[in-house]
């Protein structure tokens, strides 16, 4: 039997990146929970948080989700999947401010999501909580930012809680644990594309 030809060794391509050799520094603390932040004007952020939740869901914990401003006729696939994975969906708020008629009635709808969200929170229930596009009550008012604050920092220790949507406030990303700032390079709305089934909702 002939033997395998020796792996030859390859010749780096010009201006080619060295792998690391040595490896990040180790953590060694453990925390009972984190506030994860995804920010930022580039496409990701909720996918990012539904991402987080099918993770939690995947070890046995129970997970809440908490949408805010999107009406409840806009149907992204991701929420309908999650609760029948197990799921706790509340879909709160109007729609779009652009389209609402009474922008009192969405302030108002948007602070009874504030109370569902808080109770599931408060309660430690849920190993996490997802308040997707909660910045946008929360810069327009709507919604305390220092109620928010105090309840997300003095949450029971084991439930983490995911908070999503472009500008979020300071004192938000300063008690967040992780913030990650997801920037547009580009979007294929932007080149007149329709947001896609599957892709964008
Ligand atoms: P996704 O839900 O896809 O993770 P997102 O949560 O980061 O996106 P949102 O601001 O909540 O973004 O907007 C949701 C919808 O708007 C999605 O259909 C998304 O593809 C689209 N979108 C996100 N970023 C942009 C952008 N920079 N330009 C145009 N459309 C965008
Ligand atoms: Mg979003």
């Amino acid at each position: 039997m002939e033997e395998p030809a020796a792996p030859q060794p390859v010749a780096p391509q010009p201006g080619a990146q060295q792998p690391p050799t040595t490896p990040p520094a180790r953590a060694t603390k453990r925390a009972p929970s984190l506030v994860l932040v995804a920010t930022g004007d580039g496409k990701g952020k909720t996918t990012a948080a539904m991402g987080t939740a099918l993770r939690v869901l995947a070890r046995g914990w129970a997970v809440c989700v908490v949408q805010f401003v999107k009406s409840g006729d806009w149907h992204s696939g991701e929420v309908g999947l999650l609760s029948q994975l197990g799921a706790e969906v509340h879909t709160v708020g109007d729609g779009f401010s652009w389209d609402s008629q009474d922008l009192e009635r969405s302030a108002a709808l948007a602070r009874a999501g504030w109370q569902v969200a808080r109770d599931a929170i408060g309660g430690g229930r849920y190993r996490l909580v997802v308040l997707d596009e909660l910045t946008y009550p929360l810069n327009w008012g709507w919604v305390s930012l220092d109620e928010a604050l105090d309840c997300i920092a003095r949450r029971p220790a084991k439930v983490n809680v995911f908070v999503t949507g472009r500008d979020a406030p300071a004192a938000l990303v300063g008690i967040a644990d992780t913030v990650t700032d997801m920037r547009n390079v580009k979007h294929a709305y932007q080149a007149g594309i329709m947001a896609a089934k599957g892709i964008d909702f």
